[in-house]
C-alpha cells in the first residue's frame, strides 16, 4: 500500500535497480579492481588526463561554493565547440540536462517520443516528469523508423519532445544528415544526445564524421582537435534542436558528473531558472577545464579507442556464437546465438571480465562490450574462445 501523500504516478513507477558498486563487485569476485576488465559501462579505460588529475590535486577552493553560471567552463567550451557561450549550459552529467529539459517542457500527460532500443534515461526522466512515453521502435538494423516517428507525432497532438541518440547507445549506429533534417521539420523539440560523438569516425577513411552526406556542413570547428562530426552547431540553425555532450566517455570523468549542451535561445532562460545553482561542483569544473586544455591527450585516447573498437569488431566476428553489429561508438553490441547471453555474461564475470547484458524487446539475448585497452581486448577474446570450446 502506498501512502496517500505520494504522487500516484511515482507510486506506480518501478523501483530503480542500482548497479553493484565497482568496489563491492571487485570484493565479491575476489579480485583487485586493477585486475578487473571493466567493459560494461562505456567508461574511458584511460581515465582522466594527467592535467585533470593535477588540477584536482592543486585545487584550493573546495570549501567555497562553485560559480552557479560555470562561467570559466562555459567560456572554454565556447571555444572548444565554436559556439557562443550564451547558448551553452553545463549539467551534472548529460543526465541532468535530459531531466532539466523535460522539467521545463512537459506538463503532465505531454508526450515524449523515444526510439528504442536506446538510452534508459529517456524513459526514466519522462516518467519522473509525468510525461507520457511513446515508443517508435527502431528497425532490425537499428536505423530509425522515420515515417513511424512522423505518424506518432501526427497521432499525438501533445507530443513535445523527441529523443535521438547518435551514435546510439546500445548499438552504435548514427543518424544521417538527411534523416535528422527531416525530423527537425516536426513540431517538436528534438534532443540529440551526442554522448559518444567523439568516437563517430571511421579510421580507414581518414575522414572524420564519415556519416555526413552533405559536404558543405562538414567543416570542422577550428578549435576542436577531437571532434568534427557533431551537429552542435546546428542549434544555431534550428530553433527546435538541443544537443547534449558529456565529459564522461571522452574525458574519463564519469565519476565527476559533468556534461553540457547547446540549447535554443527561447529555452535557455527557463533552464537557468530551474537548475540547481551549484550543479557543477568545484572538482568537476577543475577537471573538465584541465581536460579541455589537454586536447592532444584526449585525441590520442580517442584514436586508441577507435582503433580498439575496430580490432574488437574483427575479433568478435571470429567467435562462432556472436553476431556483432557495426558501431561508430566506443562499444559493440553482439547478439548471442545458440546460447544464453546471461550465462555468458556470468561466465565472463567469473573470470573478472564485465560486459553488459540485455534481454528485452529489440535486444533479444544480447551483450554490449566497451572498447578497452588492447590487453583487455586480448583477455576478453581469449576467454570467449575458451568458452566456445
Ligand atoms: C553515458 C550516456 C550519457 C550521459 O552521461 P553523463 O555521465 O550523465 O554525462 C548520455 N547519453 C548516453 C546515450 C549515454 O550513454
Amino acid at each position: 500500500m502506498t501512502n496517500r501523500f505520494v504522487r500516484p504516478d511515482i507510486a506506480e513507477m518501478e523501483p530503480y535497480i542500482p548497479i553493484v558498486p565497482f568496489e563491492v563487485l571487485s570484493a565479491r569476485l575476489g579480485r583487485a579492481p586493477e585486475e578487473i576488465v571493466k567493459l560494461d559501462a562505456n567508461e574511458n579505460p584511460y581515465g582522466p588526463s594527467p592535467k585533470a588529475l593535477e588540477a584536482l590535486r592543486n585545487g584550493r577552493f573546495f570549501h567555497i561554493y562553485p560559480d552557479p553560471e560555470s562561467n570559466e567552463l562555459r567560456e572554454a567550451l565556447s571555444s572548444y565547440v565554436n559556439m557562443p557561450k550564451s547558448r551553452l549550459l553545463t549539467g551534472m552529467g548529460a543526465d541532468e540536462l535530459i531531466d532539466l529539459v523535460l522539467r521545463v517542457v512537459l506538463s503532465p500527460g505531454d508526450v515524449v517520443i523515444d526510439c528504442p532500443p536506446s538510452f534508459g534515461m529517456y524513459p526514466f526522466s519522462t516518467a519522473v516528469n509525468s510525461g507520457q512515453y511513446v515508443q517508435v521502435w527502431r528497425k532490425k538494423d537499428f536505423s530509425l523508423d522515420i515515417a513511424g516517428i512522423e505518424t506518432a507525432v501526427a497521432q499525438n497532438p501533445n507530443a513535445k519532445v523527441l529523443f535521438l541518440c547518435s551514435p546510439n547507445n546500445p548499438d552504435g549506429s548514427t543518424i544521417s544528415d538527411t534523416d535528422l533534417r527531416r525530423l527537425l521539420q516536426l513540431p517538436l523539440l528534438v534532443v540529440l544526445d551526442e554522448a559518444y560523438v567523439d568516437f563517430a569516425f571511421d579510421l580507414n577513411r581518414g575522414e572524420r564524421g564519415e556519416h555526413r552526406e552533405e559536404k558543405e556542413n562538414s567543416a570542422p570547428s577550428a578549435s576542436s582537435a577531437v571532434n568534427n562530426s557533431s551537429r552542435i552547431q546546428w542549434t544555431l540553425e534550428y530553433d527546435n534542436l538541443a544537443v547534449l555532450r558529456t565529459f564522461s566517455k571522452l574525458a574519463g570523468l564519469a565519476g565527476l558528473r559533468v556534461g553540457y549542451g547547446a540549447f535554443p535561445e527561447w529555452l535557455l532562460p527557463h533552464l537557468w531558472k530551474i537548475k540547481q545553482p551549484y550543479n557543477i561542483n568545484v572538482a568537476a569544473s577543475l577537471a573538465a577545464l584541465a581536460s579541455l586544455e589537454d586536447q592532444q591527450w584526449l585525441h590520442e585516447k580517442v584514436q586508441l579507442l577507435v582503433t580498439e573498437r575496430e580490432r574488437l569488431f574483427a575479433e568478435l566476428g571470429t567467435i562462432r556464437y556472436l553476431n556483432p553489429f557495426p558501431s561508430r561508438s566506443n562499444f559493440i553490441l553482439c547478439q548471442v546465438i545458440g546460447r544464453d547471453a546471461q550465462t555468458l555474461k556470468l561466465d565472463l564475470e567469473k573470470e573478472g571480465i564485465l560486459v553488459r547484458y540485455f534481454n528485452k524487446p529489440g535486444l533479444d539475448n544480447c551483450i554490449r562490450i566497451s572498447a578497452g585497452r588492447p590487453e583487455e581486448t586480448d583477455r576478453l577474446i581469449t576467454e570467449l574462445h575458451h568458452l566456445g570450446e
